[in-house]
């Protein structure tokens, strides 16, 4: 029987690349619900290549155009950021990838733990905001959830098999585009530098979130909530080849990694395949080749945003949401031009001094918290 998948951002850059390993592996994985959120065009082409069930296009502007689009085929077409949780619900998947980008991961995430479903995780954001309630449900319910972000499928592989817990972890981070640009320059960077990532091929958001750190921060976050590890026990290592994806160090001493080319599809794949491993036709490791593999501590003074992650998490409570949501609108007016790169880190800083702080929060905690600091951080900007 074929694994039947609901893939939410099939536009995106997991989306394509999640969609590649399915066309690879055709005879064991179906895509049976695709999503976007704007770019109809592109869902309705991957929708007659690979024949889901059904559709969704969050943004309802869209639907029409659509549906027209797709008269001619047997596909059921929804539009809406509910719909997208609703199919999720009900849905006969077996798996659902959410490669959606930011605080609209959330109630997906949420909704395919709840509903017992496995979940293959690249919206990182879903457990930054709201790590407690999706680790908890799914150990209550019992979904699988599975990383994508390769950091995190690599400290994964590693545990494999392990029965003592592991001592600390070690994310790996490229160091981003800005890695050896000089502190005082880092104020004049404009969106096109910023998008010009050495190793990764991503879409824009997380590209500039890599920049400024605040993608590895998240992934600290991430990497608690994954693994149960305090902050206090997740170290940050900058490696600029990219090919070590992350470590685990255990308490005799040994260190597990995992090495591979700077390649989603390999993550993603594994995600879908656990405890399996498929072939795989992408490039292969060839270590002889690399000059060297090197490593450095992060510049936290360079990259404050690392840190501030580390509060947040140690903070709890809205506290993440927070740092989120001012990002999410720092990096979008970023992109368009209307602050400088600098401010982005700026903007965070004063809405985790200004946002109403809820320690124990619900779900509704978190939904409140996104829509006052996306308010608060627009009205800075203005
Ligand atoms: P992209 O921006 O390339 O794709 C995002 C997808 O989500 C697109 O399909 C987009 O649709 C859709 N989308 C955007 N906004 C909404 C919304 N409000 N409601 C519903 N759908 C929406 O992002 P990436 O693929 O780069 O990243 C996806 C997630 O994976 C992020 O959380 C990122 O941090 C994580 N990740 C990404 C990696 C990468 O290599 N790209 C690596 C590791 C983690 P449309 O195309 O129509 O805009």
């Amino acid at each position: 029987m074929k694994q039947k998948i609901a893939l939410l951002g099939s536009t995106g850059s997991i989306g394509e690349q999640t969609l590649d390993v399915v066309r690879r592996h055709g005879d064991r994985f179906e895509a049976t619900v695709l999503t976007a959120g704007k770019r109809w065009q592109r869902l309705a082409e991957q929708a007659r290549e690979f024949e889901p069930d059904a559709v969704v296009i969050a943004d309802e502007r869209y639907y029409g155009d659509l549906c027209a689009a797709l008269a001619d085929r047997p596909v059921k077409v929804y539009a809406g950021a509910d719909a997208i949780e609703q199919i999720v619900r009900g849905g006969s998947v077996d798996t659902v990838v959410n490669a959606l980008v930011g605080y609209a991961g959330m109630m997906p995430s949420l909704a395919a733990v709840e509903t017992g479903k496995k979940l293959a995780l690249a919206n990182k954001e879903s457990l930054v905001i709201a790590g407690r309630q999706i680790i908890e449900t799914a150990s209550r319910t019992g979904a699988p959830i599975l990383p994508v972000d390769s950091e995190h499928s690599a400290i994964f592989q590693s545990l494999v098999g392990e029965r003592t817990p592991a001592r600390r972890l070690i994310l790996t981070a490229s160091g981003g585009p800005f890695r050896t640009t000089p502190r005082e320059k880092l104020a004049g960077m404009t969106a096109r530098e910023a998008l010009r990532h050495p190793n990764w091929s991503m879409g824009a958001k997380i590209t500039v979130d890599s920049s400024t750190m605040v993608n590895k921060g998240f992934e600290v976050i991430e990497a608690h909530w994954l693994f149960g590890m305090p902050a206090d026990r997740i170290d940050v290592l900058v490696h600029p080849q990219s090919v070590v994806h992350s470590m685990v160090e255990f308490d005799d001493g040994a260190v597990k990694a995992q090495l591979g080319t700077p390649d989603m599809r390999l993550p993603i794949q594994y995600a879908l395949t656990f405890p399996e491993r498929f072939t795989y036709g992408g490039e292969r490791l060839d270590l002889a080749r690399m000059a060297t593999l090197t490593f450095e501590e992060p510049d936290r003074e360079k990259f404050p945003a690392l840190e501030i992650a580390y509060d947040c998490l140690r903070r709890g409570g809205t506290a993440p949401c927070t740092m989120n949501a001012a990002n999410e609108v720092a990096v979008a007016a970023f992109l368009e031009g209307r602050i400088g790169y600098c401010d982005i880190v700026r903007l965070i800083e004063r809405a985790l001094e200004q946002a109403a702080f809820v320690a124990e929060p619900t779900v509704a905690d978190y939904q409140a918290c996104d829509a006052e600091v996306r308010r608060m951080t627009a009205a800075m900007i203005r």
